[in-house]
């Protein structure tokens, strides 16, 4: 059983904070999902329970394993405990799955659990698009764009919809992701995307002014490594924008906790894991549609000992 799991891991299974709400496996689920979502859901937990999913623990940002159970299932009743640092509030997934079970559980079942039911490619690219406008915008506002040679790189770009506005202000636009189904759909669309994640955008040497990370920092296994080397992708002083959803959106809190997010932030844990990893916040503000998220526009410290020719080229970011 999972309990064992846990326990064998030194791991506390103490009553979540939130309530019953939040412990009940048996429960309706909080977020739809079709037939191909619940077979993938039932066989996630049948992993998790017979152990092919295996289970690490894992101590917070800021080296603390002394927590507080919050929740101990996601929207869609899959076992997933998480924990709140008592030393700096920030929560995370706790046990966790390894590296390898996210990789197969990425592979083989997120997308059938996390596509809507009526999933339609075309619709929801053109959606997308209009948040991506909004997105775009919101940087926008804080970054004069330079006359020529703007560039901006997303990782976990799905299928392009946030980088389609930034090519259509003439900026060269790059987007990485895993799932071949949207690589296809945007690269229909004329979009520069390509197969890989954050390792494969390093190694090319290729530098953006700008990158983009919509709805993936809460994904990464050790956000302040990875935030760190994403630098090698990015020009001295260049802007990183940031969005995650934000746990400060109560209304809907139970469709808040998914099994596929390994942390979960707030503006205040989201600016500490920021500064942590090297950067300085420039703007921060809350963009809402389905839940709140915290959006953030935030500039690297780091500088590059040869000065870099394309320097002069970085769009220029107001203090
Ligand atoms: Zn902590």
């Amino acid at each position: 059983m999972l309990e064992a799991s846990y326990s064998k891991l030194g791991s506390t299974v103490d009553a979540p904070l939130l309530g019953e709400r939040f412990v009940n496996r048996n429960s309706a689920l909080a977020v739809a999902t079709g037939d191909r979502g619940r077979v993938a859901i039932a066989t996630v937990c049948a992993n998790l329970a017979n152990g092919k999913y295996q289970l690490e623990r894992v101590s917070c940002l800021c080296g603390s394993r002394d927590n507080r159970c919050i929740a101990q299932v996601d929207r869609y009743r899959i076992p997933h405990c998480t924990v709140m640092c008592k030393r700096c509030g920030l929560l995370r997934t706790d046990p966790r799955m390894t590296a390898a079970a996210y990789v197969d559980f990425y592979t083989n079942h997120y997308r059938a659990i996390y596509e809507r039911p009526d999933h339609d490619p075309d619709r929801y690219f053109a959606q997308q698009v209009i948040r991506g406008e909004s997105r775009a915008r919101f940087v926008m506002h804080d970054i004069v764009q330079p006359a020529t040679s703007a560039s901006v790189a997303e990782i976990g770009c799905g299928a392009g919809w946030n980088l389609e506005p930034y090519r259509k202000r003439g900026w060269k636009a790059v987007g990485w992701d895993v799932d071949d189904s949207y690589l296809r759909l945007g690269k229909s669309r004329g979009l520069d995307l390509r197969h890989g994640l954050l390792p494969d955008a390093c190694v090319g040497g290729e530098r953006f002014h700008l990158v983009v990370l919509s709805h993936v920092l809460e994904h990464f296994l050790d956000p302040i490594a990875d935030l760190r080397a994403l630098k090698q992708i990015l020009f001295p002083r260049g802007a990183l924008f940031i969005e995650v959803p934000s746990l400060f959106a109560a209304s809907q809190l139970t469709r808040y906790f998914q099994n596929a997010h390994t942390w979960s932030f707030v503006p205040q844990t989201l600016e500490a894991t920021m500064r942590a990893a090297g950067f300085r916040r420039v703007e921060l503000a809350s963009l809402s549609w389905t839940l709140k998220l915290a959006t953030m526009l935030a500039r690297s410290n780091h500088e590059q000992a040869n000065k870099d020719p394309h320097q002069a080229a970085t769009p220029h970011l107001h203090p």
